[in-house]
């Protein structure tokens, strides 16, 4: 049976390679709901969700990990967020038709580059620069993980509307048992089809592309939807706008509204929101009186 929003990893017994695979379903269906997207847009962002997911079980870190492009090309945002506690989000943003689908990533966005961010919420966030090179992200994040990591990474990436999923291959620092194994194991995950990856279970999956290989499965993990944002959150960014600033939008609007990008929740603050954000004891007042 097909199992969802999970990533699994698994590993080669006799030699220092490693996998994962990754399928998106209710959390990529979330995603797109909240999203304007259309056509070869939403797949870029499935492309790059189920990457981020990949990227985020891959590497060690706690905090989150982002992937972003910003250009000037009929898409110019791609903003793909994955988290240590197995969260995800992700935002496409499209100025006009993309003309030509067959065109590089570069010709789409109008940029040269992704930026790759990992952030521990302590100290300076962890910037890494990848060219934004081929068609598909999974050739550019292969260059990632060369650059980043100094491991020798393929992606596989696929999305439809229901779907996104990815399948990843790493060669570990270690001396082979078979020195054909790493070549033999590229060319095995090289025929897996976007069905096989939107359809199969991903221990059928592994069974599918490597029944000659000894592989060892581990335990699945569930992946979801979550935005971080919040109530607080919103409030402290109003906060450092300061507060004629705020007084002024309030003058003319009457009241201040922050939808958030990622999920489209609304924040609205009134007059009386406002004044409490510069008054600790009076914001201890309104929201202990708001909780109830
Ligand atoms: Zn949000």
């Amino acid at each position: 049976m097909k199992n969802h929003d999970r990533i699994q990893r698994f590993l080669f017994e006799d030699e220092p390679i490693r996998g994962q695979l990754v399928s998106l379903d209710d959390s990529w269906q979330t995603i797109l709901e909240r999203s304007d997207a259309t056509g070869y847009a939403r797949e870029i962002l499935g492309h790059a969700l189920a990457a981020v997911s990949l990227l985020a079980s891959t590497l060690k870190f706690d905090g989150n990990i982002t992937l972003q492009i910003r250009g000037q090309g009929a898409l110019h945002m791609l903003v793909a967020q994955a988290t240590s506690e197995r969260t995800l989000r992700g935002i496409i943003r499209q100025s006009h038709k993309i003309e030509d689908e067959t065109a590089s990533l570069a010709d789409i966005f109008q940029s040269n580059k992704i930026v790759i961010t990992i952030d521990s919420g302590k100290g300076k966030p962890h910037q890494g620069i990848v060219p934004l090179s081929g068609h598909t992200l999974s050739e550019a994040l292969g260059t990632y993980f060369e650059q980043s990591e100094q491991l020798q990474t393929h992606l596989w990436l696929a999305a439809n509307d229901n779907n996104a999923s990815g399948l990843l291959i790493q060669k570990l620092p270690g001396e082979p048992h078979d020195p054909d194994a790493w070549d033999r194991i590229l060319k095995l995950s090289e025929t897996v089809t976007d069905n096989e990856l939107y359809g199969l279970a991903s221990e059928e999956l592994v069974y599918r592309l490597f029944h000659e290989e000894s592989v060892r499965v581990f335990k699945q993990h569930p992946i979801k939807f979550s935005c971080s944002c919040s109530r607080e959150r919103t409030a402290g960014m109003l906060k450092s706008l300061g507060k004629a600033e705020l007084e002024d939008i309030l003058k003319t609007e009457g009241s201040i509204g922050i939808t958030c990008e990622f999920c489209n929740e609304h924040y609205s603050f009134d007059a009386i929101d406002v004044e409490s954000l510069f008054n600790e004891k009076f914001s201890e007042t309104v929201s202990s009186n708001t909780r109830h």
